[in-house]
């Protein structure tokens, strides 16, 4: 007999295998405000334990290592201790033979170089800095801090209007980020530990689709204080609504012709109805809110108007202009940006693209929009052309799989090198350069580099440009507003520095973002326009969320959304995802575990009832 046999794993190989996935999860959605020395001295347990033992930079020094930290935590030692660790784990990642030692020791110094005064912290007064708040994680996470537990606890009692009354305490925009939002809080859900994140955007939506109508909320007294609103996106929307709501009077200057910034102009109506945010939108101006449409600044308004007729101005003009790839060819007819596109068709301009061969290049949502989008206005074949991996790409997985299973195709590692033109002057191909994934860059992404092998010709009729969108930032930097890297500059409480009384914010400081994050800037502009003006007013509502009770929540899988079934694309541009059904968010929210109460939830953090 021969000695080799067949491999297949053991109970203990399976119990292992399941318990490093449970503590996969369980690291993924740590919560904020963990030590991280603690941390680091965990993790590096875990290293230590994988160890084979044959070289002594990882057998001992690891070990060493870990006394050290554990000295540093019991608050023994002298601040020179740092010192040592640094050292000690740059000799481990010089001399390790293999990943188990030198990665170890990297992460070791990399939380020490990044935490130094959590380590001087614990060794000078033997306390922890990061562990003193242990907010609700998915509320932290949210960048407006929107109430989750909360919400979700009144969606299940079947109060979706307080539910929703309750999210705008937060986010006036409920019903878009029902909808559209990107859902950062998911990925720190807590729920992650017993099995997957609770679909906590999901939840929402079936709030505003089951709430029916939803009362203004109160204003407080007229301050005669006056403030100019310079952009009628999300952002600038945001803002207007608090301050409104705190007595000041708001007028949003906005160059188009109707309200809602990118999400009128940019999202396409197969994920946003524009129903959906014509809603959102009224119930904002219904609280006293003043447009002034089709009315640019910089053109026939200027800022230093603004500014002297205004007590204070926020400036939300988001990120409209198109970037250039700068390659052969870029100006010829039907090479579009996808930007320029997708605003034409919320203008009404519908391009013809029946029967054409389309490549869009980019790897973000806009590019899976653009994608979707032709293949919607009749194009035969669209081909999304990315330089990186498929899996690099920096649109949501969801939105890749969607324009995939719609009938686009992607082309990942390959670059756009020249666009070819036919006699005419219009597109006729695009030569793509082939990419082989490299190393990983500062970013913390593998970049990809030039490949040994020939450019490759994609004949196509239209190539629609999706690398990203650049800030009109030129009439505000003639009127003395600081611009770094393209975006207007701002302080973390919004204002900008030098200007008197200006507040920025939005995608117009960030770059393009989301919308959450431009709701986010236009609360917190609110906020601090409101002290500007010598104000203290809060924001708060009247809804009492129900208990929190005792469940053993079992592991129970989580509802994700369906799409409609889509026979002909062609001309089909109503809305793809479907909403939950009544028994379906029962279930889901059921999955909440109430971190505002659990946990550390009641002492340390809890709900936040005004700001
Ligand atoms: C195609 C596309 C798809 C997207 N999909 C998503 C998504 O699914 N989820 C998500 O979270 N985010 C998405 N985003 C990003 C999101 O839409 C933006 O981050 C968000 O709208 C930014 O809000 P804002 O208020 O800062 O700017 P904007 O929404 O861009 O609004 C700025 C407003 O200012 C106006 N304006 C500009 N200059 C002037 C001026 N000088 N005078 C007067 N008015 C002016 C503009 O016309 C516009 O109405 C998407 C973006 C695009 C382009
Ligand atoms: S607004 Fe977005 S990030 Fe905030 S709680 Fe809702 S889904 Fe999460
Ligand atoms: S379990 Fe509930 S409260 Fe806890 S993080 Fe998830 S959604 Fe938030």
């Amino acid at each position: 007999m021969r000695r080799l046999v067949i491999e297949t794993p053991g109970q203990s190989q399976r119990v292992l295998e399941g318990l490093y996935r449970d503590m996969q999860r369980r690291i993924g959605s740590s919560p904020l405000g963990l030590c991280p020395v603690d941390m680091a001295l965990n993790f590096l347990r875990v290293c230590h334990a994988q160890t084979c033992g044959k070289c002594v930079p990882c057998r001992v020094g690891l070990g060493q290592l870990t006394k050290m930290l554990e000295s540093v935590l019991d608050g023994e030692g002298e601040p020179e201790l740092i010192d040592r660790i640094e050292m000690t784990a740059e000799v481990i990642l010089d001399t390790a033979d293999c990943a188990i030692g030198y990665e170890a020791a990297r992460m070791v110094l990399q939380g020490v170089r990044g935490f130094r005064d959590d380590y001087e912290e614990h060794l000078l007064r033997g306390r922890c800095i990061c562990g003193l708040e242990h907010a609700i994680p998915c509320t932290a996470v949210c960048p407006a801090h929107v109430d989750v537990p909360g919400y979700i606890a009144l969606v299940k009692a079947g109060r979706c209007e307080d539910a929703v009354r309750l999210i705008r305490k937060d986010n006036p925009f409920p019903a878009v980020c029902g909808y559209v939002c990107e859902h950062p809080c998911e990925a720190s859900c807590r729920r992650h530990m017993v099995d997957d994140a609770v679909n906590i955007c999901g939840i929402k939506r079936y709030a505003v689709d089951h709430a029916g109508q939803v009362p203004l909320p109160p204003r407080a007294e007229p301050t005669g204080k006056r403030v100019a609103i310079v952009g009628g996106g999300p952002g600038g929307l945001t803002a207007a609504y608090f301050l409104t709501l705190m007595g000041h009077k708001t007028v949003v200057y906005e160059q188009r012709h109707k309200l809602g910034g990118m999400l009128r102009y940019g999202i396409p109506d197969y994920r946003l109805p524009p129903e959906v945010l014509d809603g959102d939108i009224q119930y904002i101006l219904d609280t006293g809110v003043e447009a002034v449409l089709d009315t640019e600044v910089g053109g026939s308004v200027t800022l230093e108007q603004l500014k002297a007729e205004y007590d204070a101005v926020y400036i939300s003009i988001g990120a409209h202009d198109d970037k250039k790839l700068g390659i052969e060819g870029e100006d010829n007819r039907n090479v579009v940006s996808a930007v320029k596109m997708l605003r034409g068709i919320g203008e009404g301009e519908i391009p013809d693209l029946k029967g054409k061969r389309v490549c869009v290049i980019g790897g973000g949502n806009v590019a899976m929009d653009a994608t979707r989008t032709s293949l919607r206005l009749g194009a035969e074949h669209v081909t999304c052309v990315y330089r990186r991996r498929e899996e690099d790409m920096t649109a949501l997985p969801e939105e890749i799989e969607e324009a995939k299973a719609e009938g686009g195709e992607i082309l990942a590692l390959h670059a756009p090198a020249r666009i070819e033109a036919d006699e005419s002057g219009a597109c006729a191909a695009l030569w793509a350069q082939p990419q082989l994934i490299s190393r990983v860059g500062r970013d913390g992404r593998p970049a990809p580099k030039q490949a040994s092998q020939p450019p490759v010709r994609i004949p196509c009729d239209y190539i629609i440009v999706a690398i990203g969108q650049a800030i009109h930032t030129q009439p505000f930097e003639t009127s003395g507003i600081g611009t770094r890297r393209g975006a207007i500059q701002a302080e973390r409480s919004c204002f900008v520095p030098g200007s008197g009384n200006v507040f920025a914010g939005g995608d117009a400081v960030s770059g393009p973002a989301t919308v959450i994050r431009a709701v986010a800037a236009g609360k917190v502009a609110a906020d601090n326009i409101d002290s500007f003006l010598g104000y203290h007013h809060t924001i708060t509502v009247d809804v009492e969320v129900p208990a929190p009770q005792l469940t053993n929540s079992p592991a129970c899988g989580r509802v994700n959304l369906r799409s409609r079934n889509i026979p002909h694309i062609d001309g089909d541009f109503d809305l793809v995802s479907q909403g939950m059904t009544e028994e379906e968010c029962q279930q889901e929210c059921g999955r909440c575990l109430r971190c505002d109460h659990f946990g550390y939830g009641v002492f340390k953090g809890g709900r936040n009832v005004k700001w």
